[in-house]
């Protein structure tokens, strides 16, 4: 007999702290047993039970081509042949890079890393050497990983900086960072006009899914552009979600079809980009670019960055999703997702709203979108952990907190979304 998710839980318990290697996996915000994954396949995760469940995560957002797609298993297995790190420079690493660089406009260069945390971290850094300043802004409800300067929660007013969210983090760490609301222009004003000079950058995600799903306006956006350029701070766009999830230009190009002149400084990206392998990235015009060591005094390395197989998972995944009608039919399956939802809620008399863009989407039980953080705390958390667990039990794994996005990948069927709104009905009326 295999052992059961509580015993897998149990024993993990005992050698890793909480039983997880990232907090979100044990299930503390819903309650209950992790569920031990043994393996997966298309659009579904099999626990270590035996028990098939239809993934909304696709690993917090990388597996947009569902698990063990044939593309890519292929170029992972080749890759895997000709050696699993070197140290040294690959050809593949200058395709990948020339892949992302095809879609993505305004940015000449990228410097590849192993994880989200790295590029926020060294896009930060990269900011405040190419700027010779030390402020920076961010929004409540956004995350960039966890780097010391960006675990961090607003102050008690606009004059002040933020406070640490985690122990570890000294104050002075956190003593250049700006926390703003999202979405708040009036806050935004005023944060430039005390420190607009001294700024650095402000690091946003433009679709927040950190919080759930939450856009920045199109009129938040512009003035962020407009103040960042008046004061010469840079716009760090976070795309290591939404950047070849929302669209293929990720959510830059949906923001720049709805802004003239609108561009990032600086873009980081990560989960999508690696296909489910450890692989980030972040970039820039080349004249910020070239701050970079080896050409710049701004230090920034890594053992395994642009790793052989990595970038080889990376690779296969871009050229998938780059042929014409993919994120077309991606989005129209995410949106039937999310009308589904939200017609079973109506239909139940429950309150719900949605949002998706490309293949990634949220839901919230309350009555209209929330626009910030405080909004997405106020909604019913009760209600989202029951229809949570319920849907768990039908075989549908969503994610397991009300702060996180959802994913759909290609491997979603009609009749999987069907299924999956078909377990929502059922828990919703229960
Ligand atoms: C996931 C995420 C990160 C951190 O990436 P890791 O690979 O987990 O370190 C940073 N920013 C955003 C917007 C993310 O969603």
């Amino acid at each position: 007999m295999n052992p059961s998710n509580s015993e897998l839980f149990e024993h993990a318990q005992r050698v890793i702290p909480g039983g997880v290697n990232s907090p979100v996996r044990a299930f503390r915000a819903v309650g209950g047993t992790p569920r031990f994954i043994a393996r997966a396949s298309g659009a579904y995760m099999f626990d270590a039970e035996g028990k098939r469940y239809i993934d909304y995560i696709g690993s917090w957002g990388p597996m947009i081509l569902g698990h063990g797609h044939p593309a890519v298993l292929d170029a992972v297995q080749r890759a895997v042949a000709q050696g699993l790190s070197f140290g040294a420079p690959t050809k593949r690493e200058t395709e990948l890079v020339e892949e992302i660089l095809g879609v993505v406009s305004g940015i000449d260069q990228l410097r590849l890393v192993s994880s989200g945390t790295e590029a926020a971290m060294s896009a930060l850094r990269l900011a405040r050497g190419a700027t010779g300043r030390s402020k920076i802004i961010k929004f409540e409800g956004c995350y960039h990983g966890h780097a010391d300067a960006l675990l961090v929660k607003a102050g008690s007013g606009l004059a002040t900086f933020g406070h640490p969210t985690s122990a570890g983090v000294p104050a002075e760490v956190v003593q250049h960072t700006l926390v703003l609301e999202y979405n708040n222009l009036a806050q935004l004003e005023e944060g430039f006009s005390l420190h607009g000079p001294a700024l650095a950058c402000v690091v946003i995600e433009p679709i927040a899914g950190n919080m759930n799903f939450v856009r920045a306006s199109v009129p938040f956006m512009r003035r962020l552009r407009e103040l960042c350029t008046e004061y010469g701070a840079l716009l760090i766009l976070d795309e290591v979600m939404t950047g070849f999830r929302v669209a293929l230009g990720g959510a830059q190009s949906i923001y720049a079809k709805q802004i003239d002149g609108f561009h990032a400084d600086i873009v980081v990206y990560g989960k999508v980009i690696g296909g489910g392998m450890p692989l980030a990235a972040f970039g820039a015009r080349r004249d910020v670019m070239q701050q970079l060591a080896p050409l710049g005094p701004v230090y920034q390395a890594g053992t395994l960055s642009g790793n052989p197989v990595a970038t080889a998972c990376g690779l296969a995944t871009l050229r998938e999703i780059r042929k014409p009608g993919f994120f077309e039919a991606l989005a129209a399956r995410t949106r039937s997702l999310v009308d589904g939802l939200v017609a079973a809620a109506s239909d139940a008399g429950v309150a719900m709203v949605g949002e998706c863009e490309g293949g990634m989407f949220g839901f919230f039980f309350c009555n209209a979108l929330p626009q910030n953080y405080a909004a997405v705390l106020a909604t019913d958390k009760d209600r989202f952990n029951a229809f949570f667990h319920a849907m768990l039990e039908r075989g549908v794994y969503l994610a397991p907190a009300l702060y996180e996005a959802g994913f759909v990948s290609s491997a979603h069927s009609t009749a999987d979304i069907a299924a999956t709104v078909d377990a929502a009905r059922a828990s919703l009326r229960r």
